[in-house]
C-alpha cells in the first residue's frame, strides 16, 4: 500500500482499526482481479481507501463504493455519534459525501473507487455484476444488515469474500445485529469461514 495512501486513510473520520483496513486491503488485492468489490456503507472513505488501494495494487477492477451519505440513525444531531464537522446547517442535514470525495482526491483513488450514492435497498434492486467482494457496514439496525446481506451476498462468485464489520460477540463491545448476521451467514454450508480479525468477519463462498 502506498505510504501516502495509508497516511489519508489513518487520518480519514471512521470507525475502523488499522489492522482491519490492512486485511481489506490484502483481501481485496488478492481476489479483485476476478471481479469487482463493493462496499455497503462508505462514510468519508476510510475503508473504501484501503479497498480501492488493494483495488489499484491489483491494477483490474474497482470498488463500488456505495453510501446514502446521510449517516446511520446514530449519526444524526443528539446521537451519540453525532461529528459537527459533517453537518450542513444550511441544509439541516449530515451529510458525509464531500469528506468522502475530498479523502479519494487526497490519495488519487478515483479511478479505482466508485462511489454510489444512494440506499443500499435501491442500488440492489438493479444490480447484476458478479462481485469478489463485499463488506457490509452500513445500517446496523438487524433489519439493515440482514437486509444488506441478503441484497448482496447473492452477487459474489464463488471463491469470493463477504466481510462484515462490527461482529461484536460479547454486547458488552457493541451492537449484536452485525454478529447475528455474520453467525447466521456462517451455520450455512454455502460459507466457509476464514476468520475474525479485530471486529471484522470474513466468509468465503463455496
Ligand atoms: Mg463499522
Amino acid at each position: 500500500m502506498r505510504a501516502g495512501a495509508k497516511q489519508v486513510a489513518l487520518q480519514a473520520k471512521g470507525f475502523l482499526l488499522e489492522q482491519e483496513g490492512d486485511k481489506l486491503f490484502e483481501l481485496a488485492s488478492e481476489i479483485s482481479p476476478h471481479a469487482p468489490c463493493l462496499e455497503i456503507g462508505s462514510y468519508c472513505g476510510k475503508s473504501a481507501i484501503f479497498l480501492g488501494e488493494g483495488c489499484r495494487t491489483a491494477g483490474k477492477h474497482p470498488l463500488f463504493s456505495l453510501d446514502h451519505h446521510g449517516g446511520s440513525e446514530e449519526q444524526q444531531p443528539g446521537q451519540p455519534y453525532f461529528d459537527p464537522d459533517l453537518y450542513d446547517p444550511e441544509l439541516q442535514a449530515f451529510t458525509t459525501l464531500q469528506e468522502f470525495m475530498n479523502n479519494l482526491r487526497r490519495c488519487a483513488l478515483l479511478d479505482w473507487v466508485v462511489p454510489i450514492a444512494a440506499k443500499s435497498i435501491l442500488a440492489g434492486r438493479y444490480w447484476h455484476t458478479p462481485l469478489s467482494l463485499v463488506f457490509i457496514d452500513g445500517g446496523h439496525s438487524e433489519q439493515d444488515v440482514f437486509q444488506d446481506f441478503h441484497t448482496w451476498a447473492v452477487h459474489l462468485i464463488r471463491g469470493g469474500y463477504l466481510c462484515v464489520h462490527d461482529v461484536f460477540p460479547d454486547p458488552a463491545d457493541g451492537g449484536q445485529a452485525p454478529y447475528h448476521m455474520f453467525e447466521h451467514a456462517r451455520a450455512l454450508r454455502a460459507w466457509e469461514y476464514v476468520g475474525m480479525f479485530h471486529s471484522l468477519g470474513v466468509l468465503r463462498k463455496r
